[in-house]
């Protein structure tokens, strides 16, 4: 196919893709999709070889947000049967943490649920990093706290966070169908402060809100001007109590279509499987390690993962391997620092962010709504881990 010829041509000069390129990854049909992943993968494998990066989740405050993202089952008004506490002790979070890292992820990402850090939060997390990095030496942190202030990202820098999280989500145009209580206008600023204090950005969306695939484009494309390390995917859980719930929209073949699309959109960048894997790509997870090179292990912030001895026996029997903690995840040009500008492509400081939970939706590739029975059965209210008695999942 001439589209996917061109596509992995482009993907290995990490050139960027046209709207109409990228529009007709999603468009394609079934019989093609062996070979879209066929071709996503190979410049999957020039950028990343088999390599799966494996990250950890440490959910450090969950409920009770004053924000309304409804995707979320932590916004303000969730009737989700969720967990909810209060901040995490730094030993707490570190012991969480080191659950993970003996599991095999090499990065830990801290999450709070909330609008944004005060100062007294950002002191907290501080703590939290530093005792975390104490006691594993190698290991990668990322803070994912909402919108931040000035100085706050550099304070973090400071503490010793790599990187910061905070997703765009959907295309700019139907932000505000999402959310009311900030705007995309917000994350992209935080997203932009992260990067303009040294840390690492990473941004990323959630698939089967209810969007176009126009909408999937933009987001993505907006990503790629941002230019962050890591873009992580989800796939929305529509979560029982959520204004999202009856969201069933996204099917294995779909979200692999958007992977791949992601990929040819963004090649060189880490691009992560998040919340939802489990619950979307089901049998078909094999699969999508071919176009993204990083998960997360066990568990999400409120939901259940697969158990992460089984996140890691799929990599094994796909034919990948876990990176370890002395491998670089990036590619040189992007490992090195400094402005990540290709050939195609200028260099833009950041916009984006946003933060949490995964989402989902979809069209079909012919456009027509894609059916996909809702599987309520498949998501689970995370019970064990942080702020519970019982042993995490890793
Ligand atoms: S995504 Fe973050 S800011 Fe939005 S409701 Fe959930 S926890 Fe709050």
């Amino acid at each position: 196919m001439d589209l996917l010829n061109t596509l992995v041509d482009k993907g290995l000069r990490r050139e960027l893709p046209t709207r109409e390129e990228a529009l007709a990854v999603l468009a394609t049909s079934d019989d093609d999709l062996l070979d879209v992943v066929a071709a996503a993968g190979k410049v999957r494998r020039h950028w990343f070889g088999r390599r799966v990066k494996l990250n950890y989740l440490v959910n450090l405050k969950s409920g009770l947000c004053p924000e309304d993202c409804s995707y979320c089952s932590q916004r303000l008004g969730s009737k989700a049967d969720i967990l909810k506490y209060t901040w995490l002790k730094p030993d707490e979070a570190s012991e969480a943490a080191a659950a993970g890292l003996a599991g095999g992820a090499k990065r830990v990402c801290l999450v709070a649920s909330g609008r944004g850090p005060t100062d007294r939060d950002v002191d907290r997390v501080s703590e939290t990093i530093k005792a975390i990095k104490d006691q594993n030496e190698g290991v990668e942190v990322c803070a994912c706290l909402g919108l931040l202030s000035d100085g706050q990202a550099e304070r973090l820098r400071e503490a010793g966070a790599d990187a910061y999280n905070h997703n765009l989500n959907t295309s700019e145009a139907t932000y505000g169908d999402i959310t009311t209580t900030h705007t995309y206008a917000d994350r992209v600023d935080t997203v932009t402060k992260a990067h303009a204090a040294g840390l690492s950005a990473c941004s990323g969306l959630i698939a089967g809100m209810g969007e176009s695939d126009e909408d999937l484009v933009d987001v993505v494309f907006s990503l790629r001007e941002l230019d962050p390390d890591s873009v992580p995917v989800n796939f929305l859980i529509p979560f029982e109590g959520t204004p999202l719930a009856k969201e069933w929209n996204l099917t294995p073949q779909r979200c692999l279509r958007i992977l791949a699309m992601v990929r040819f959109v963004c090649p060189d960048v880490e691009v992560r499987i998040a919340g939802g894997r489990e619950v979307h790509l089901r049998t078909m997870q094999p699969l999508a390690l071919h176009l993204a090179n990083s998960i997360f292990l066990g568990d999400y912030l409120t939901s259940e993962g697969q158990a992460g001895k089984a996140d890691l026996e799929m990599i094994a029997d796909a034919g990948f391997e876990v990176e370890g903690a002395d491998q670089v995840t990036l590619p040189e040009h992007r490992a090195s620092g400094g402005c990540h500008q290709d050939a195609s492509d200028g260099c833009h400081d950041g916009a984006s962010g946003g933060c949490h939970d995964g989402g989902v939706c979809g069209t079909a590739a012919d456009a027509a709504p894609s059916v996909n029975e809702p599987r309520t059965d498949l998501v689970a209210v995370r019970r064990r881990g942080a702020g519970t008695d019982l042993a995490p999942n890793a």
